[in-house]
């Protein structure tokens, strides 16, 4: 196997030591690194006539069946003629406006690592006496120099690279001998059930092409079918086939990562060489929380890097790689399981994680391709969330009251010097643009906000926000860093994006707001090896893919209605308009209670807004037994709720459509005997969808009727969660008639209308069928 690698790679891999320090990156930007090196260059070449810049070297080294390539570009190189000896010096060149000696372990041992296995590499006809190494630091202000000089004979060069070279090798034999087994093992791979249900066999079959061909599969088969069992497998089975080298398993929720990993689990009974690791959020696994992750206030970032290769390597050998494991194996060795967990991801075959880590420009992980695993499947679930998730990646919003109080907690003068002008960019701006309270929508806001955050962040002002350690100063900087992430990826595509200026009495809040992410969300599954994305909730498939900005293939699973499982029951003669809530309210109660009287067990009744829910709870008689949704539940709260579900017989359980209890939990399934679902809830007019209405000839569809009836099927979702559950669906609302609405309810609900006076036998020949 020939495998190319860079030597700053190889130096990072194989020599990097010390300390994890969020202060360790290189403080100049990548255009004054330049700069500054060719300046020094040239000086350089003036002093030592023989100095040549930018030397191209490559080496070879062989290893069992790897033949690796290392390659890389010399800073400087020049031969001394001097009166007693001939020496070779071999330069490298750092930019940096730190004190050269202290910077940290981490950095200086790859730097030193880079130099020698430079030296290593450069082949000289002449015959030299010895080398010298030179690590060079240059301040990119003051052009002040400080050089590290190291003399070396050339066996011992050699040898080092030598050393180095092997050291990768046996870490990459390793996992190649893995790799082997792992796609002798998916080749032969079986679905893990003894039958496919009727959804599982056709998600295998296109998401297995789809992922062989390189295209974009959307699939929509209903919740508790199996879908992800379905997805994986076919993943699996295109690694054994030789088109995939690993896959990605982006997820909206936790709960979606932990199906993944018990799936993945299972495919691994029978293929024991597969390894699956699950990456959580930083915040979740940290073992220090709130503290910075250095080694004077955290004892993981302490020496982390001498230590993580034998961790990462342990839980490697797992093979299944989930929290649990992650936070004893970093406890064990004492290193931050949060990077331990991005490394042991590097190097496996299935990655699950949020959306975050694929879509995110700020936070996306530029390991999961890697030079043994080029090509990557993506799997996303609950795809119908992609596009609400992708649009708040790619926005950010400033309070500028918040800002203005954080700019003044900043102590450092020249970390302030560089945030004044965006302070008054906001500040004059909005009072020019938005002077009285209201809200409005701009296409431009300043043209010279982009040229002030660019300083910032070109500036070594940003290195001293950890220094400053003040948590607003740090959060206006990251939103700033997002403002500027946005700047580069809406430049290509400024119709999408939108400023909203909203002011009060008190506030005045900016947001640049992405509109549609279509464009940013197919760049990103470009990078992928083919898609798949699924959910139960993918109807029209062609709005999705317009959503998505992609074209790929969409399959919707065509199955037979069974009535006895799921009865879909469209209540017409109820207007739930807003205009017509009030008037409405008593007629709703009303039959909300004949519901509850006359069907055994709880309902959910899931209403568009609080304010409806409130008006509608007001009309039912206390005697009725209702837990009402708050607008602020704490985790206890939530968890009361649910249980007194669980427990109590016939409640009503009054909830937001969107909210916690009908998006991102699943609803013990004995509780539940139907969902109600009260307005398809369309969401009320806004700058924001009015922007978006008007971008595309599906605007109007994108920015109102979809995310409604997402919410509407999501709600309807909760009752039936698998096979072997019954239950019943009641939407109420004449719109529920029409094809405009209809056509966003899955293929497998057949919905009967009904008036209101008649649902009640309804209900009751369902559960007398269910009981029979
Ligand atoms: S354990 Fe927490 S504080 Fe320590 S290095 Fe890791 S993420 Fe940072």
């Amino acid at each position: 196997m020939r495998i190319q690698i860079g030597v700053g790679d190889l130096a990072m891999f194989v020599h990097r030591r010390g300390d994890i320090d969020d202060r360790s990156e290189e403080q100049a930007t990548a255009r004054e690194g330049i700069a500054t090196q060719r300046a020094y260059q040239q000086r350089q070449k003036l002093e030592m006539p023989s100095y040549d810049a930018e030397v191209r070297v490559a080496r070879d080294f062989a290893y069992e069946t790897i033949d690796l390539r290392v390659s890389g570009r010399i800073d400087g190189v020049a031969i001394l003629d001097e009166l007693h000896e001939k020496r070779l010096v071999i330069e490298e060149i750092k930019t940096t406006r730190k004190n050269p000696n202290s910077i940290p372990l981490c950095d200086r041992s790859v730097h030193e690592a880079q130099v020698r296995l430079y030296a290593g590499m450069f082949e000289h006809e002449e015959t030299v006496d010895c080398v010298e190494t030179r690590l060079t630091y240059v301040h990119p202000d003051t052009n002040a120099t400080t050089t590290v000089e190291t003399e070396e004979s050339i066996e011992e060069l050699d040898s080092y690279f030598e050393a180095t070279a092997r050291n990768y090798c046996e870490w990459l034999h390793d996992v190649c001998t893995r790799i082997e087994g792992r796609n002798a093992s998916a080749a032969k791979q079986m679905f893990p059930f003894e039958t496919y249900n009727e959804s599982q066999l056709p998600l295998a079959r296109a998401g297995y092409v789809s992922l062989r061909d390189e295209t974009n599969l959307l699939f929509e088969a209903p919740t508790g079918t199996g879908k992800t069992i379905a997805a994986t497998f076919p993943a699996v089975k295109a690694i054994g086939e030789g088109d995939l080298d690993r896959v990605v398993y982006a997820t909206a929720r936790t709960t979606g990562q932990r199906a993944a990993a018990s799936a993945f689990s299972l495919l691994q009974k029978a293929n024991a060489d597969l390894i699956h690791v699950t990456v959580s959020a930083k915040e979740r696994v940290c073992l220090t929380p709130g503290a910075a992750c250095r080694p004077d206030e955290c004892e993981y970032a302490k020496g982390h890097y001498d230590r993580v290769r034998d961790a990462t390597k342990m839980l490697l050998r797992k093979g299944s790689v989930d929290r649990a494991a992650i936070d004893a194996i970093a406890k064990t060795k004492k290193v931050c399981p949060f990077e331990l967990s991005l490394d042991v991801a590097e190097w496996s075959d299935a990655v699950i994680c949020d959306y975050n880590y694929v879509f995110d420009p700020l936070v996306q992980l530029s390991r999961l391709q890697s030079r043994l695993f080029k090509r990557v499947g993506l799997l996303v679930d609950e795809a119908h969330r992609l596009t609400e998730r992708v649009r708040d990646m790619l926005s950010c919003a400033f309070d500028l009251e918040v800002f203005d109080e954080a700019v003044a907690q900043v102590d450092d003068p020249s970390l302030a010097r560089l945030l004044q002008p965006i302070q008054n960019s906001f500040t004059q701006n909005f009072e020019a643009l938005l002077a009285s309270p209201g809200e409005i929508a701009v296409d431009e806001f300043d043209s010279d906000l982009k040229t002030a955050v660019d300083r910032l962040f070109d500036a070594d002002a940003v290195r001293l926000l950890t220094a400053a350690a003040h948590d607003a100063v740090n959060a206006c900087l990251f939103e700033l860093m997002r403002l500027r992430t946005i700047h580069a990826i809406r430049d290509d595509n400024p119709a999408k994006f939108v400023w909203l200026l909203n002011r009060s009495e008190s506030s005045r809040t900016l947001t640049l707001r992405c509109l549609l992410p279509d464009a940013w969300i197919r760049e990103t599954t470009a990078s992928y090896h083919g898609s798949i994305r699924f959910s139960g909730t993918m109807s029209p498939g062609e709005l999705f893919n317009e959503e998505h900005g992609l074209t790929g293939p969409i399959k919707q699973v065509e199955l037979t209605p069974d009535k006895r499982r799921l009865s879909v029951f469209v209540v017409p003669n109820i207007s739930t308009y807003w205009s017509d809530r009030a008037q409405t309210a008593p007629a709703l109660a009303q039959l909300i209670t004949q519901i509850q009287h006359a069907a055994k067990g709880s309902w959910l009744i899931a209403f568009p807004s609080f304010a409806y829910l409130e008006l509608v709870a007001a009309q039912l008689a206390e005697s009725n037994d209702v837990l009402v949704q708050k607008t602020q539940m704490n985790l206890e709260e939530r968890e009361e709720f649910l249980s007194r579900l669980a427990l109590d017989e016939r409640t009503l359980a009054f909830v937001v459509m969107g909210g916690v209890f009908t998006e991102s939990i699943d609803i013990e399934q004995s509780a539940l005997e139907g969902v109600v679902v009260v307005s398809p809830g369309l969401p009320p007019q806004s700058l924001e969808r009015e922007r978006l209405k008007a971008l595309s000839p599906f605007g109007y569809e994108i920015a109102y009727r979809r995310p409604a009836m997402t919410r509407v099927v999501q709600a309807a979702g909760r009752v039936v969660r698998s096979e072997t559950d019954r239950g019943v669906v009641v939407l109420i609302d004449p719109r529920y008639t029409r094809s405009e609405f209809t056509r966003y309810f899955p293929s497998h609900w057949a919905p009967q209308i009904v008036k209101s006076a008649d649902l009640v036998p309804e209900l009751q020949a369902f559960q007398k069928s269910v009981r029979h």
